[in-house]
């Protein structure tokens, strides 16, 4: 870790905590970060030269593993015609039609440059279009961080303990409500009194930032129902469900059809792409076609749409969800087995492949289920792992991503790891 260490205390100097984005510091599992040089398939290098088996795959985008050679194709002819014009091109168009394709609630799409930027602005538009100002989301939810919705929220939020953001305005905070995950009950009493000057329900319909919590049907399904009762905008946050738990992402597993969907992460192939979508009437009602504004000098960029479109197209091949299945259920059985075999007490909670191994006795339901993890042991593992050479999220609220360039031989790589750092806890 010589060369990484040095390079965290020159990243401190400079950088905020000396990461861009606080999910990559290891300061909750005591530890300092890897400085990554490369990634190839299902492996990263750090600065160290030591590789790894990485089951972060850049916090979901990478569904195809590192430098997918169709997607570097694909990045390579379109910077081969410039990097970006602030006028539109073709490329655009064919990401929508292989947006509007997959996900039959979409029927219009607007590309944006990140997850946050997609969830503020389908925000805005629940907002512009109901005329109402109220939102409710749930804890442990993470939908990036924009104002609104950082309220009780998962993943990094999460693992620093806090429970907002300074800086948020209270009159801003107020308006979002946040309740519990899987509670259908909570959200039908919250609406008695005041779904009709909510604007939007948001969730994550397969939630990742409080580590993966599977919905309940009727908590998902029920969320439908209720919208449609009081004239509420529903929005899935399909960031990193999208194009992961299923080609036609959470939605189509669950059978539930949002207003709106928020999209990120694998839909831009690695390169910063965000989207949102949903019913042709609302999405009109975006400038320049309707009056509710947001807007990108980079949005629709080139080169992201060419990666989101080769890598659409290469995870839209008959077989390639039902492979990615069947290594995740078997990392999934074997961590069980491995943790169970040690007297570990623990949970996999998975769908697809997303997955989080909790050290609880579970079962994990809500944001509160999830906190009562044992958060000591998941540091001993995280950085047991990590000696291992299996790099996993640095905090138990998180999801792991296997992804389709993870072999049979790194699944089992990865459970003799497992097994031996079990056995050390
Ligand atoms: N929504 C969800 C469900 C996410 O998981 C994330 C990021 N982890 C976001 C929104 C924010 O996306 P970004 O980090 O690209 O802004």
């Amino acid at each position: 870790m010589e060369k990484s260490k040095e390079l965290f205390a020159r990243a401190c100097k400079t950088i905020p905590g000396g990461v861009n984005s606080p999910v990559r510091a290891c300061g909750s599992v005591g530890t300092d970060p890897c400085f990554i040089a490369r990634g190839q398939g299902s492996a990263i290098f750090d600065a160290d030269g030591r590789q790894y088996i990485d089951y972060i795959g850049s916090w979901g985008p990478l569904i195809l593993g590192h430098r997918h050679p169709a997607v570097i194709k694909a990045i390579e002819a379109a910077l081969a015609n410039g990097c970006t014009f602030g006028a539109p091109t073709e490329l655009e168009i064919e990401l929508a039609e292989a947006v509007v394709d997959i996900v039959p609630s979409v029927e219009m799409v607007r590309m944006v440059n990140s997850g946050t930027e997609a969830t503020m602005s389908a925000i805005r538009l629940a907002r512009g279009a109901t005329g109402r100002d109220g939102i409710v989301k749930f804890d442990g939810c993470y939908h990036g961080h924009g104002d609104s919705l950082l309220v009780a929220a998962g993943s990094g939020v999460a693992t620093l303990g806090i429970p907002g953001s300074p800086g948020v305005p209270d009159k801003v905070a107020e308006s979002t409500a946040s309740l519990e995950y899987n509670n259908i009950e909570a959200v039908k009493e919250y609406c008695k009194k005041k779904g009709d000057r909510t604007a939007a329900i948001i969730v994550e319909p397969v939630a990742g930032n409080m580590g993966v919590v599977a919905p309940k049907p009727e908590f998902i399904q029920g969320l439908r129902e209720v919208c449609d009762q009081y004239g509420i905008v529903l929005i899935l946050d399909e960031v990193m469900t999208g194009f992961r738990v299923a080609l036609g992402g959470a939605q189509s597993l669950y059978g539930v059809t949002p207003d709106l969907t928020t999209m990120g992460k694998v839909i831009g192939g690695g390169l910063p792409v965000g989207a949102y979508g949903g019913k042709r009437s609302l999405m009109e009602k975006i400038a320049p076609s309707g009056p509710v504004y947001q807007a990108g000098t980079l949005s629709g960029n080139p080169m992201a749409m060419a990666a989101g479109i080769a890598a659409l197209k290469e995870i839209s091949a008959p077989g390639f969800y039902e492979a990615l299945e069947k290594s995740s259920q078997t990392l999934a059985d074997g961590l069980k087995k491995a943790a169970a075999d040690a007297g570990v007490e623990a949970v996999v909670s998975r769908v697809g492949s997303m997955q989080t191994l909790f050290f609880s006795a579970g079962p994990v339901e809500n944001f509160e289920d999830a906190k009562k993890c044992d958060l000591d042991r998941f540091s001993k593992f995280y950085q047991g792992m990590r000696d291992e050479g299996v790099f996993l999220p640095p905090s138990q609220f998180e999801a792991w991503f296997v992804s389709a360039a993870h072999t049979e031989a790194d699944i089992q790589a990865t459970l003799k790891a497992a097994e031996k750092v079990f056995k050390q806890l």
